[in-house]
């Protein structure tokens, strides 16, 4: 009795003379999917809340964010595949250029994201030979990004030593409260060694050679602590899979015991295998309890506010839904909805309330019939939270527990 959700990521919007992507697009399916489910709006997190990817993913897959969400550190480490216990604390980085004279603080960043460098296995092998007092892991992430996870210093009460502009000198890590001191030290004594070991690898003398931007430090932001949080399979005694080439997302899977798949071609932007991913969803919904299929574009597009680009992506999105048409609601739930509205007019996340379908057989379908901001507050499901979502499915699939006697 599986439960597939199709989250498409920023996909609903603020209307532009009353029109929008959704009402715009010429999209058969998910109109199918309307008309025979059941129909409303959710607040991800709560009314007005505007959310990040992360923790509207957390409420989705029904944990409350205000209690577990960890920042956003520990659950990109997460998604690039360190295994994270409580405790550990987890920062994002980037390779930056940095130069000057003296220690890595006294030293200007000239380039945050060094010249945009993608190969950094080898820097992230010599960063992770660095001798530290505490246990540490760096890995890469897409591009010049990576994270650097440092083991059981517990707090994450620890500033940025990413300045965030070209022409600023690089932060010393200052602890923002007095039981973060040590962990502070350890980061900085990090950062000074880490940019010693940079400066002089042979990569980046070759890149001098080149004239290319040195990667000859590591910058530090968002820092969290891993938190002791429920798995999936303990809360709901079901198994998860996440589909999706976002780290991010890949993360929120991981921390709460799910397996995460990205299929060869998923990208995480308007260029997807889309077929890939429905593939691998359709595929692991045999095995699993409930599959989180996710799709990134659509968010992508409405942070580049691109009404047409949206458009346009919603109708090649709804050319691969017929394999999903085509599950057997009898035993199958599906649920189609996003984590947050993405308007192009805004070109970030809001809190306007996402659209939500769920088809199952046993569901009171309603008289909705196109899937858009303004046809789903009319559906029966009216106005829900996130974290109700996954509850509403399981309980159509009888596999909720009973409140009470
Ligand atoms: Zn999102
Ligand atoms: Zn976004």
């Amino acid at each position: 009795m599986p439960v597939l959700m199709f989250i498409m990521d920023g996909l609903p919007d603020r209307p532009v003379g009353g029109k929008t992507p959704l009402t715009v697009a010429k999209k058969p399916k998910l109109d199918k999917i309307a008309e025979i489910g059941v129909n409303g709006i959710m607040d991800t997190i709560s009314p007005g809340i505007r959310p990040g990817s992360d923790t509207s993913h957390l409420a989705l897959l029904g944990y409350d964010p205000y209690r577990f969400y960890t920042g956003r550190g520990p659950i990109e480490a997460a998604g690039v595949g360190i295994e994270l216990k409580p405790g550990d604390v987890a920062f994002r980085a980037n390779f930056a250029t940095v130069v000057g004279n003296g220690r890595v603080f006294d030293k200007v960043v000239v380039d945050r994201r060094a010249g945009r460098i993608e190969q950094t296995e080898d820097l992230v092998k010599a960063l992770n030979e660095i001798d530290l007092d505490v246990e540490f892991e760096v890995a890469r992430a897409t591009g010049h990004r990576a994270v650097v996870v440092f083991r059981g210093i517990s707090s994450a009460e620890l500033g940025e030593t990413d300045p965030k502009v070209v022409g600023e000198k690089v932060k010393t890590c200052k602890p923002l409260n007095d039981s973060a001191r040590r962990a502070a030290e350890i980061v900085n004594e990090f950062m000074q060694k880490a940019h010693e070991v940079l400066d002089r690898h042979p990569l980046n003398l070759e890149r001098e050679k080149k004239g290319l931007p040195k990667a000859n430090a590591i910058l530090l932001r968002g820092a969290g602590v891993m938190k002791e949080i429920p798995s999936f399979r303990d809360k709901y005694g079901l198994d998860l899979a996440v589909v999706s080439a976002t780290a991010l997302i890949k993360g929120v899977g991981k921390i709460v015991g799910g397996e995460v798949f990205t299929p060869a071609g998923a990208t995480g932007n308007k260029k997807t295998d889309l077929e890939a991913k429905m593939n691998a969803a359709l595929d692991l919904l045999k095995k699993k309890d409930v599959v989180l299929l996710h799709i990134k574009a659509p968010d992508e597009i409405g942070h580049d506010r691109d009404f047409d680009g949206k458009v346009e992506f919603l109708e090649r999105l709804d050319s691969y839904l017929d394999k999903i048409l085509e599950l057997d609601f009898s035993k199958n739930c599906l649920i189609v909805t996003s984590d947050h509205s993405t308007p192009v007019t805004v070109g970030e996340h809001t809190a306007d309330p996402v659209v939500v379908s769920v088809v199952h057989e046993g569901v009171r379908v309603d008289d909705v019939k196109r899937f858009t901001e303004f046809d789903a507050p009319k559906g029966g499901l009216c106005r829900i939270r996130g974290m109700d979502l996954l509850n509403i499915a399981l309980d159509l699939l009888n596999l909720s527990k009973k409140f009470g006697a």
